[in-house]
């Protein structure tokens, strides 16, 4: 059997060695050191705007979970979440006790529908509680439409948290995502377009935030010679190792967006001018995406197959793909929870599949690839 082809695999450059071995060199193990603040630095430049804060940490999950946090949201609150998403975005408003209240995507970025998001935000307001806060996510790296989403967030005066942990270098308006709301949070999970093996950030505007969000990472110890506390705190903050993994990513970070946009236009050729399968693509110029995975949706009314066929047909010749995401309110551990929207999310979740989308998927890897898609297209 040849080699496994997998979905979206790590991916090291060899850069990331000499940073460890700082690490070792000097004995910052953890959980402080210069990986950590060369890591957030490298970021905050990559980032493009002068005033924002990166705090690195243990886990994209732990981002979100401190971004909720810093909202203030409580016991009780109710927090908007995009339905069509990796359970890790909505998972954290359940550790604070509040209640995620779930919302539709739209057709064109497959992301949270602004139209959607502004009657529920309506409709909970009537009901007699306005919602803490909006997370928003960027899912496989496509730009929601996030100057609507915002303006909206804006408007009723709702903290906009995005998920950007798919979408590290995607743009909306040459804007980076994660950079648009109040926090932006990435993940460097193993299958992300950088990985430091397990990580994440925090991205804030403002310096006292991003300082909280770190006082908080480290178990909330107050100024003090021993150890006192008047707050909470959490084990939330990254290893000086883990942030040397990300030091080396971070050199290669454009040529993995850049392999994972050619695997798209590699995809793009594949399917082009076969009827009834769309590949998940920029409507236009607005967007720019990190490609990070390579989608398909599958009429089959039209073709005569589905999704579970292609993948199948995949697995037999040991190629991974994968279904869309499960939207949230379709799970079993958020049946009870409310829901804005109509079916698009649900739809894409029956159609859709996600395609072998590594930034170091070789050529031969792709013709092995092609000869089973195109027993579907020719
Ligand atoms: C990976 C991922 C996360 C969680 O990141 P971890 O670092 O694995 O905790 C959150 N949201 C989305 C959309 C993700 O894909």
């Amino acid at each position: 059997m040849s080699n496994r082809i997998w979905l979206s695999p790590p991916h090291m450059s060899g850069k990331e060695m000499k940073y460890i071995e700082k690490a070792f060199e000097t004995n910052w193990i953890a959980p402080q050191g210069s990986n950590v603040t060369k890591f957030e630095k490298d970021i905050e430049e990559y980032l493009g705007l002068h005033n924002r804060y990166v705090a690195c940490l243990s886990s994209g999950t732990a981002a979100i979970h401190l971004a909720l946090i810093l909202s203030g949201v409580d016991k009780g609150d109710e927090v908007i979440c995009q339905s069509f998403t990796f359970s890790a975005s909505a998972n954290p408003i359940l550790y604070q006790g509040a209640k995620p209240i779930f919302i539709d995507s739209e057709e064109e970025t497959w992301n949270m529908c602004p139209l959607a998001l502004e009657l529920a935000i309506e409709d909970r307001i009537k009901k007699g509680k306005k919602p803490k806060a909006i997370i928003v996510v960027h899912l496989y790296g496509m730009p929601a439409k996030i100057g609507e989403i915002s303006n909206i967030a804006e408007k009723y005066q709702i903290t906009l948290i995005e998920d950007a942990a798919e979408a590290l270098g995607s743009k909306f308006k040459g804007q980076q995502c994660g950079t648009y709301g109040d926090f932006g949070i990435l993940s460097f999970n193993g299958n992300k377009i950088i990985t430091t093996s397990g990580g994440g950030a925090l991205i804030t505007n403002k310096k006292e935030i991003k300082d909280r969000a770190v006082f908080l990472a480290t178990q909330a110890r107050d100024t003090a010679l021993h150890y006192q506390h008047s707050t909470i705190g959490y084990n939330y903050r990254m290893s000086n190792v883990l942030a040397g993994i990300g030091c080396g990513q971070m050199e290669v970070l454009d040529d993995h967006i850049n392999s994972r946009r050619v695997n798209h236009c590699f995809y793009q050729q594949v399917f082009a001018n076969v009827n009834g399968i769309k590949i998940f693509s920029e409507t236009n110029q607005d967007y720019y995406s990190n490609h990070w995975l390579s989608c398909i949706v599958i009429d089959e009314q039209v073709t005569g197959f589905n999704r579970e066929n292609i993948r199948l047909a995949l697995e037999r010749e040991n190629i991974e793909s994968k279904p869309l995401w499960k939207p949230m309110h379709m799970q079993p551990v958020f049946r009870n929870s409310f829901y804005y929207g109509g079916i698009i999310a649900e739809t894409l979740f029956k159609k859709g599949l996600c395609l072998p989308s590594g930034s170091n998927l070789t050529d031969p890897d792709k013709q092995r690839i092609k000869k089973v898609l195109e027993l579907f297209i020719t």
